[in-house]
């Protein structure tokens, strides 16, 4: 299993936890895009079950090929209910769940991972229920909550866990795991689709899709009747910095393209940097992203 490269210091500290065995109940790991926290869980996990190694994991015994084919009972992944709005939430229904999962303890590993993506996006009363899951903690069981907003997490979350930050993995690390892993037919097309944007390159990464794929391009925009772009506005409303990454994402696409600009590419350039710039201050963010998308 080829996991991306995370921190090289928490690796070390994970290996800490792992070797004496003085696993906590609840960890959030912290970070900016690009520093591939779900891998470092994944090794957490491989490392606290593997059935033959005392520092990190063989890749070899029953637990770790499990993991690698992810099929193990023991490693449990939770996303925010994404169907509903672009920033679904984590709701009273899956912490429900959750509880049921982790009632009996590991199933045939030594410790049960819990990994809960997206931890700011708790409802409030959906966090209420899962702080007696934290507060009471059954033996064998490891939360493991990933975010990119950590102000954004509540307080009463934040203060039953321990916190570990994910600082943004190295440009050569990323390089030669991009090199090992892929052909250079595919890394040609994933550099295409990426818009040689190293943004965009961690989010398919750490997502797994393409532009196009998760985002509308702004090609795409153009090509849409005011009702269908009203409606995007719609969706991007529900979360400003998303919007806004659209926004610089529509930028990069565009100037990407810089050899065969037109005039009219140009005005939708100078109206899509001017926009962003101004998303920081407007209020008003619905009025403001339709003024830019009904004008483009
Ligand atoms: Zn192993």
């Amino acid at each position: 299993m080829k996991l991306k490269p995370f921190s090289e210091r928490n690796r070390k500290i994970i290996n800490g936890i792992t070797e004496n065995k003085k696993m906590a109940n609840g960890y959030i790991f912290y970070g900016v895009p690009g520093s591939f926290m779900s891998d470092a869980a994944v090794y957490f996990a491989s490392a606290a079950n593997c059935q033959v190694c005392l520092e990190g994991f063989c890749g070899k015994c029953h637990a770790c090929r499990s993991i690698s084919r992810n099929n193990y009972a023991d490693l449990i992944y939770i996303d925010p209910q994404k169907e509903k709005s672009l920033s679904g939430n984590i709701t009273i229904d899956q912490v429900r769940e959750i509880k049921e999962l982790v009632k009996y303890g590991p199933n045939s590993g030594k410790y049960l991972f819990v990994v809960i993506r997206n931890c700011q996006k708790f409802t409030v009363q959906a966090a209420n229920a899962f702080l007696k899951v934290l507060e009471e903690p059954l033996p064998g069981v490891c939360f493991i909550l990933i975010t990119k907003n950590v102000a954004d997490v509540l307080p009463t979350i934040k203060s039953r866990c321990q916190l570990m930050f994910f600082p943004k993995a190295g440009h050569n690390n990323v390089m030669d795991y991009l090199y090992e892993n892929y052909s250079e037919e595919e890394l040609k097309e994933i550099n295409q689709k990426t818009y040689n944007n190293e943004y965009l390159l961690n989010v398919f990464l750490e997502e797994g899709y393409l532009v196009g794929e998760g985002y509308i391009t702004c090609r795409d925009i153009l090509n849409k009747d005011k009702f269908a772009r009203l409606e995007i506005v719609q969706n991007l409303i529900k979360d400003k910095h998303n919007a806004q990454t659209l926004l610089m994402i529509w930028i990069q696409e565009i100037w990407n393209d810089w050899q065969n600009l037109s005039e009219k590419d140009y005005t939708i350039l100078d109206k899509l940097i001017e926009n962003t710039g101004q998303m920081k201050y407007n209020v008003n963010l619905r009025l403001h992203l339709e003024n830019l998308l009904i004008c483009l």
